[in-house]
């Protein structure tokens, strides 16, 4: 049993009598952790069976579950998650780009790197699943709760220009443009042919001296430019990518979350390359 499937027997109020900060925690102790069920003193055992009854549940151990979730994290998203049952979607939608749902199912609708995104004040589905990494749950409610600006103007920056950034250009250089430039060194092609699966659109005749430009629209109001410059063996220069910002994107996003947009970027450009 997965986490996000465990925690639907728990109330979900974060009380912390089990002793973990979350319930999302909890869940993830019991599954992954070994973790006894019963700590949770609102579940009712018989409704998943005997799964957890032989006390040999949860193969990674409790240490282990520090890997999975990040406790801080998972308090992060509940904290975010309460504060979002209290904005008013039908307003709130404009300014960030995204639909309103409409007073019946009452959510934001929106593409998050070509993904169906629907956030209500219950949660968050990505292509009408649970969200499992509470790091995508962290930025998309950021991004609803920043609440939008003065919109894009396509002015491109690197986050060099951005105010407190000298400690996130190393991650974004090394979780993002050196693993894309790495894994599409000499597959140009390639890169184009998957981006419009991530949402992205190939420029056709990039003013840039680069083999490819792209504009990829990561959140409504959050568009990336990416640079790619494919390697020159002969030459001896390796490839590289520069990630351009819309010089209002802080109006929209924490620099923390906008690094993780990148970071997911390059997973999800090099998970489709494969
Ligand atoms: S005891 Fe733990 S799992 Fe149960 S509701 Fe409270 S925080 Fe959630």
């Amino acid at each position: 049993m997965q986490p996000l499937e465990f925690i639907k027997f728990t109330p979900r109020t974060n009380c912390g009598e089990c002793g973990y900060a979350a319930c999302l925690a909890f869940a993830a102790a019991v599954t992954k952790g070994g973790e006894n069920p019963r700590k949770c003193p609102y579940v009712d055992p018989s409704q998943f069976g005997d799964e957890f009854s032989s006390g040999k549940h949860g193969k990674d151990g409790l240490e282990g579950v520090g890997k999975l979730l990040d406790d801080k994290d998972v308090e992060l998203v509940a904290y975010l998650k309460r504060k979002t049952s209290q904005i008013d979607f039908a307003t709130a939608a404009e300014a960030i780009g995204c639909t309103w749902s409409g007073p019946e199912k009452d959510c934001l609708l929106l593409q998050y790197f070509g993904r169906d995104v629907e956030i209500s004040h219950d949660g968050i589905l990505i292509d009408g699943k649970d969200v499992e990494d509470p790091r995508d749950q962290i930025l998309l409610y950021n991004y609803v709760h920043f609440a939008g600006g003065d919109k894009p103007t396509q002015e491109w920056i690197g986050m060099e220009s951005l105010p407190n950034s000298i400690s996130k250009i190393r991650t974004l250089r090394v979780y993002c443009e050196e693993r894309i430039a790495e894994f599409f060194a000499g597959k140009t092609d390639l890169l184009k042919k998957i981006a419009p699966q991530l949402g992205a659109e190939a420029l056709k005749n990039p003013e840039q001296s680069c083999s490819a430009a792209f504009f990829i629209p990561a959140l409504p109001r959050l568009p990336l430019f990416v640079l790619f410059w494919d390697e020159e063996k002969e030459d001896g220069f390796p490839a590289k990518v520069k990630v351009l910002f819309d010089q209002k994107v802080l109006d929209f996003l924490d620099i923390e979350s906008l690094v993780f947009v990148c970071e997911r970027m390059a997973e999800r450009w090099v998970e489709l390359g494969k």
